[in-house]
């Protein structure tokens, strides 16, 4: 079975499969997200978004979309956070792109007024202002070992009923010739099979109607290596171990992101650490400090250092926005 599969079933199974079967999210979860951690993270993604909105001449209607929006916490503070900005609420329609039913019911709680849809290409077509953090890691991924000039894809067997790794035999594939001049033999490169679609449908989107969207993951310019990760109760597991009990994910590979984004226009990619600071964490998180005191203001404390530090999630996680060659990029990021 081709791993992209097997990931699939994992996580997307509707009897059997992670996300389809359960909210993972939390502290009492399996993992816990930036939204999660303070409701600051929502807020500021909310303004840098509506801000784009305005910068395009605040066109009257527009969708935005949040694809995997796991509890809707994002979304639920940036329409908090916006509600001032004059015209923008009634401007806008709120999409969800979402799989799981347990966390379609978890967001409809969170913002009732959303509608939804499996896939990005059933989004209208609109001006399209968008987020995404921690869904393109979530896309099934295939991993390849270089062999050669050829390159042997990593499989999962079941020879005696026990799940285990196989390779295939070498073949040389046009899909990873761009890879040939940074890798040598024996290395291992990853591709995300979903990806160039869904970036095509919003690049295409943003080029043609407007609007900007925000991608949010950990991973970096360019995948190398082994970087599949099962993850269950906060801590690492073998990813064939709990099939279908534990979050699956890889590093995303924002090249790929960038090598689709025309028609439209994309940012450098930047740490999330540098976007939020340059979105005014610090004196957000400063105004909220002053209702707190105690337990709640360590853990105001702590969420800020959480979201921004670089030994935290600050460097591990990026930030790269697609927007048109015509507008500029959205606040937090440059060209
Ligand atoms: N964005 C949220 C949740 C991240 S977890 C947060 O930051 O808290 C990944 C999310 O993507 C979940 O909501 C999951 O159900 C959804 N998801 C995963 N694969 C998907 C797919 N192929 N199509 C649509 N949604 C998917």
């Amino acid at each position: 079975m081709r791993l992209a599969d097997y990931m699939a079933d994992c996580l997307m199974h509707p009897d059997h499969g992670y996300y389809a079967t359960r909210d993972p999210l939390g502290a009492a979860g399996d993992f816990i997200t930036a939204p999660e951690i303070s409701q600051m993270f929502g807020e500021l993604i909310g303004l840098s978004i509506a801000q784009s909105w305005v910068d395009q001449g605040a066109p009257k209607t527009c969708v935005l979309a949040e694809l995997g929006p796991g509890r809707g916490t994002l979304m639920a503070d940036a329409l908090r956070a916006t509600r001032a900005v004059p015209g923008f609420h009634d401007a806008l329609s709120i999409h969800f792109v979402e799989t799981s039913p347990v966390l379609r019911a978890a967001q409809a709680e969170a913002v009732p007024q959303a509608q939804w849809h499996d896939h990005v290409d059933a989004l209208p077509d609109a001006p399209l202002f968008l987020i995404a953090n921690e869904f393109f890691d979530a896309l099934p991924i295939r991993q390849f070992i270089r062999d050669g000039d050829a390159w042997r894809a990593r499989m999962v067997a079941a020879p005696e009923g026990q799940l285990q790794w196989g390779l295939s035999a070498p073949a040389p594939l046009a899909l990873l010739a761009h890879r040939l001049p940074d890798t040598k033999d024996g290395d291992v490169v990853e591709i995300c099979p979903g990806l160039p679609a869904a970036v095509t449908v919003i690049a295409s989107r943003i080029a043609q109607h407007g609007g900007a969207a925000l991608i949010i993951d950990y991973g970096d310019w360019q995948s190398q290596g082994d970087t599949l990760q099962a993850l269950s109760g906060h801590e690492r597991t073998d990813p064939l171990a709990a099939t279908g009990q534990a979050d699956l994910t890889a590093l995303v590979d924002f090249a790929e992101i960038a090598r689709h984004a025309a028609p439209a226009a994309f940012s450098r990619l930047t740490t999330q650490g540098v976007v939020l600071d340059r979105l005014g964490i610090t004196q957000r998180a400063q105004t909220l400090a002053k209702g707190l005191t105690g337990d709640a203001l360590e853990h105001h404390i702590k969420a800020h250092r959480r979201l921004t530090h670089p030994a935290e999630m600050g460097d591990l996680f990026k930030v790269m926005s697609i927007y048109p060659e015509t507008a500029s990029a959205p606040p937090g990021l440059a060209p």
